[in-house]
């Protein structure tokens, strides 16, 4: 694809705060943007040089994007594949309809991971899919305890139900309106790992190196971003695997793998195995660190790869440490809304503070994120813990 360049006008489907990061790299660069989204003040399109008030699958706003728009990518997985086909006949769309519809259902997502898994050398835990009684009633033993996971529009833990046996997995697919679920093995995992890459039109492809994960209650909490925060072999493998599910499906744009990691009976954590978790065909809260610890971060290269322009490899200048910040941080144990307090917060040294400019806070609801850098990695676990006391945030005390 000849490079689109800064002057043009990028669009982003979805107004959250991706979109809004995605809009502030592109803004950087000398670009125009484009937000779509149904509300007026969303967190991207109060940002945004113009704005679409429409719904994913509002035809004529879906018009008005591509007529202001060079080029279109989205922010929010659960974009109907249809609207970008649409959009896609008249204007470049990174990543494409079928690589998104991939990642938007589970049972596919995982059919693509085993179909990778030579290549990869990674495999997803074992699972079962539930579309009919026939489905349930054959479910092997072996997948219990699992979790039972709708194939469709889950996100940070919603649309899963733990289950212990065949009885509570029955009820609760019920529960489920018995839609399309797949049910996964419940593992014992030792730690969670994501990897970024970024992948462009003509199949060059760079990535971050693999970051550790600590989730609370499903949502993800702080992310690990320095030199041995995983052992390095692990890391490897993770990357490569990444590589490869991008490769496979010729994706173009960022796209974020989780995975998990799994203790190796011997004990010895050079052979700890790797599970491939999911994808998001986007960046991902994950890799926000990136945004002040590394000379390029993945919002820059959702830029590069949906422009056209070359990929630069990305540089980690500073460990880092991420700490995600809900709504609960701003309500006092009473329950009185109050404003968390940044002052304290930002007399710490190397700490960024991302806020996404959502008036309304909610227990669980994504707020903004702090990155947390230093010229060492003690100095960004001391920062970290503070900042942790200061505003009452989980995650920092698991490994
Ligand atoms: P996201 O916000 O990443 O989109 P999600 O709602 O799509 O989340 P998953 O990533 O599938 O959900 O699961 C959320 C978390 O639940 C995982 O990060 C992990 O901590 C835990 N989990 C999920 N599946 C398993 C499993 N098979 N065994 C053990 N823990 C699991
Ligand atoms: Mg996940």
């Amino acid at each position: 694809m000849k490079p689109i360049l800064p002057g043009a006008t990028l669009g982003v489907m979805g107004g959250g705060q991706l979109g809004r990061m995605f809009v502030h790299a592109a803004q950087r660069l000398g670009y125009f943007t484009a937000v779509l989204d149904a509300d007026a003040n969303s967190p991207a399109g109060r940002v945004s040089h113009h704005q679409i008030q429409a719904a994913y699958d509002d035809t004529e706003g879906l018009t008005q994007l591509a007529a202001v728009c060079a080029a279109i990518t989205t922010e929010f997985e659960n974009v109907p594949a249809a609207a970008l086909r649409q959009l896609a006949a008249t204007r470049p769309v990174a990543p494409s309809a079928d690589t998104v519809s991939i990642a938007q259902n589970r049972i596919d997502e995982k059919s693509h991971f085993s179909a990778c898994a030579a290549a990869s050398g990674v495999p997803c835990a074992p699972y079962a899919v539930l579309e009919t009684q026939a489905d349930l009633a054959a479910v092997s033993a072996e997948l219990l305890p699992g979790i039972l996971k709708t194939a469709r529009m889950g996100y940070d833990g919603k649309g899963q139900v733990r289950v212990k046996n065949a009885a509570e997995l029955a009820a609760a697919w019920s529960d489920l309106n018995n839609v399309p679920c797949v049910l996964e093995k419940l593992l014992p995992l030792k730690a969670e790992l994501s990897v970024i890459v970024a992948r462009g039109w003509n199949g060059e492809i760079v990535s971050f190196a693999p970051q550790r994960n600590v989730h609370v209650d499903g949502i993800l909490a702080v992310t690990h971003a320095y030199e041995g925060c995983l052992p390095a072999d692990l890391s490897a493998r993770a990357r490569a695997a990444t590589e490869a599910i991008a490769a496979q499906i010729g994706y173009v744009g960022v796209l974020c793998v989780e995975f998990f990691v799994l203790a190796s009976a011997s004990g010895n954590a050079a052979e700890d195995t790797l599970v491939v978790n999911e994808m998001a065909p986007r960046p991902h809260n994950s890799g926000h660190y990136t945004m002040n610890a590394c000379d390029t971060s993945q919002f820059d290269l959702q830029v590069h790869a949906l422009a056209g322009l070359p990929l630069p490899t990305p540089r980690q200048h500073s460990p880092a440490i991420m700490l995600n910040l809900l709504g609960d941080s701003w309500f006092d144990a009473q329950g009185l809304e109050r404003t968390p307090d940044w002052v304290a917060v930002l007399a710490l040294p190397g700490t960024h503070l991302h806020l996404y400019g959502k008036t309304q806070a909610r227990p669980g609801r994504k707020m903004g994120h702090l990155n947390i850098t230093g010229a060492s990695v003690a100095a960004v676990q001391a920062t970290a813990r503070e900042v942790a006391t200061l505003l009452s945030l989980p995650g920092l005390e698991s490994r």
